[in-house]
């Protein structure tokens, strides 16, 4: 089986570290390819310097919602040349956040020396980098937390990538799933959501249609529960716990186990989905 991480960050400075041996068990694990997603351009060379070392990796390079506030002034050309000189690039992570604005703590570490960008600030960042994704036909990969409304009235009113974006660990509500699939989303689905305490996240993806399924580990984020993983890391200097990308492999055994279906049709239907987005 040839298993393909439709979102992660492998660049992560969290990873670094353990990069060789990391590398080393993806290979073990059956993982053929990986989105590398930056989030701003202070880390997009590192994404590509992983692209350059490793064939299986698909770069893709964006401003992210939490990294809104703090853009340097000159982002948009960054990005439009960083785009031209790497054709097989994509767009993301991109997206909209508001509980960044209403439910963050004010001391959260994650958000620590961020500026919290208001909803209208981050929409116009994303506006202007799915334009890019459309213009070149990239896919773009979207995060969104506590904005479903005014991410359907974004992508319903800017133009979008012919082939399709993604919706990365996709939270939203179930009835936004057909409209979101008819817009051209994919919808991935992450090893967190197989906490038996996400049963909601789970169920969502009973309604995703099969041709616009994918499966994502955004490692080293979004760990999936202990007993399930199969590779460990140890934790980050803060103490967080890593979410090591070679148990992609588990995510795909709990979906399958999940969707009762076996995990090798998931795992062609998976393939084709992916290569239709990324690769084709
Ligand atoms: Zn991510």
């Amino acid at each position: 089986m040839n298993l393909h991480d439709a979102h992660n960050h492998l660049h992560d400075e969290w990873l670094l570290p353990h990069l060789d041996r990391i590398a080393a068990e993806l290979g073990t694990a059956g993982i053929a390819s990986a989105v590398v997603n930056g989030t701003t351009p202070a880390d997009w060379p590192q994404v590509s310097a992983l692209a350059t070392r490793f064939s299986w990796v698909i770069p893709s390079y964006g401003v992210h919602p939490w990294d809104c506030g703090n853009r340097p002034d000159d982002w948009l050309g960054l990005l439009e040349s960083r785009l031209a000189s790497e054709p097989r690039a994509h767009v993301g992570e991109i997206g909209l956040d508001r509980w960044i604005l209403d439910r963050a703590k004010p001391d959260d570490p994650r958000l620590a020396g961020l500026r919290r960008a208001p909803l209208d600030e981050q929409t116009g960042v994303f506006t202007a980098q799915l334009a890019l994704a459309a213009a070149d036909n990239r896919a773009a990969s979207v995060h969104c937390i506590d904005a479903w409304g005014a991410l359907s009235d974004t992508l319903r009113t800017t133009p979008l990538p012919a082939r399709g974006f993604l919706l990365h660990a996709y939270a939203g509500p179930e009835e936004m799933i057909k409209p979101f699939a008819d817009l051209g989303a994919y919808f991935s689905f992450n090893g967190s959501f197989l906490d038996p305490k996400r049963q909601n996240q789970r169920n969502l993806f009973k309604s995703v249609p099969p041709d616009r399924l994918l499966i994502e580990t955004d490692a080293p984020a979004m760990p999936l529960p202990a007993a399930l993983e199969k590779f460990s890391l140890p934790p980050s200097p803060t103490g967080t716990r890593l979410n090591h990308p070679a148990n992609l492999a588990a995510v795909y055994d709990g979906l399958a186990d999940f969707l009762g279906r076996p995990v090798k049709s998931l795992a062609t239907q998976v393939e084709h989905n992916f290569r239709r987005l990324y690769c084709d």
